[in-house]
């Protein structure tokens, strides 16, 4: 029988996780189908349960559902705890199994697809919502040197930040949280915009002079040409410029192994959709 899947957001039209999800199934062989659940902003647990108990197996959520999505499960990953957000649901007979695979994408695109080393850089994470929660503990693992966070409303991204400073694997990483001014005169070697700036068309407002030379600037949004932040990150002397499409297909790869038990290869696919 076709195992069902589908991706839960309001809205949900412009995602790209059916054309990705078929293509891994079509590349491994599985027998899944993949849809897209657009539910108004009050009914996302209903439309959870009516998913369930219609067999389905399991969900991608997107915004901006991924806080409901993490009081939902019934039973999270650490990577879920750590996020305190869920973007992948999985249901078990009893259960309600959440799990967070932004992070490990953002991750795998910038070391595994474009060569990029995170280990001993100086790395600023500008943004303090969904996107940047599920990045932090991610992006800690790999030992940077340091991890800043600059967000608009200060205080967010010192709440973020306290979660996870001085614990034990990330006792080395220095640690850091402020407004996004507040890195005036500091240089790092990877800047991830995970803020949704690029939605209006416009860049986070940073201070000059952040790209150390070699530097790369990251922005999880993607889209035709060059998003805001990254032509600002350019005109700054950033040395690499990277989207986010690809950490969009390495987290549903990640979804994809919680789902199917299989990894799929992400570079086709990732070409696939470059070419569109
Ligand atoms: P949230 O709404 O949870 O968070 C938005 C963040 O952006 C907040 O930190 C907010 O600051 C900040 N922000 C919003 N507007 C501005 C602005 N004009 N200037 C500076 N900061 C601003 O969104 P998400 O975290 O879920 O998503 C963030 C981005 O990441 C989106 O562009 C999304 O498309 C992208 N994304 C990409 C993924 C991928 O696979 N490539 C996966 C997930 C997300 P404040 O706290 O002050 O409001």
């Amino acid at each position: 029988m076709t195992d069902r899947y589908a991706v839960i957001g309001n809205p949900v039209g412009h995602s790209k996780s059916p054309l990705i999800h078929a293509e891994f199934a079509r590349q491994t062989g599985q027998d899944i189908e993949y849809s897209r659940l657009l539910v108004p902003i009050e009914g996302f647990q209903a439309a959870v349960e009516e998913f369930r108990l219609a067999a389905g197996k399991g969900l991608n959520v997107t915004l901006p559902f991924k806080l409901e999505a993490y009081q939902l499960a019934t039973r999270r990953s650490p990577r879920a705890d750590d996020a305190e957000a869920v973007n992948v649901l999985s249901f078990g007979r009893e259960s309600v199994e959440g799990d967070n695979t932004d992070g490990i994408g953002l991750v795998r695109d910038i070391e595994a697809n474009l060569g990029f080393s995170i280990a001993g850089k100086r790395v600023l994470l500008l943004g303090a919502g969904g996107a940047a929660q599920g990045a932090v503990g991610p992006l800690l693992a790999t030992q940077p040197a340091l991890l800043a966070v600059g967000n608009r409303t200060t205080e967010k991204a010192q709440r973020l930040v306290a979660r996870f400073a001085g614990r034990g694997p990330f006792a080395s990483v220095v640690v850091q949280a402020g407004s996004l001014n507040s890195y005036a005169g500091a240089r790092f070697d990877l800047v991830v915009n995970a803020t949704s700036a690029s939605l209006k068309d416009t860049a986070p407002d940073i201070p000059m002079g952040l790209f150390a030379a070699g530097s790369m600037a990251y922005d999880m949004m993607y889209g035709q040409g060059l998003t805001p932040f990254l032509r600002l990150a350019q005109q700054q002397g950033a040395d690499r410029l990277a989207d986010g499409l690809g950490m969009l297909v390495e987290q549903a790869a990640e979804t994809f192994l919680i789902w199917r038990g299989i990894r799929p290869d992400t570079h086709p696919v990732i070409q696939q959709l470059q070419s569109l």
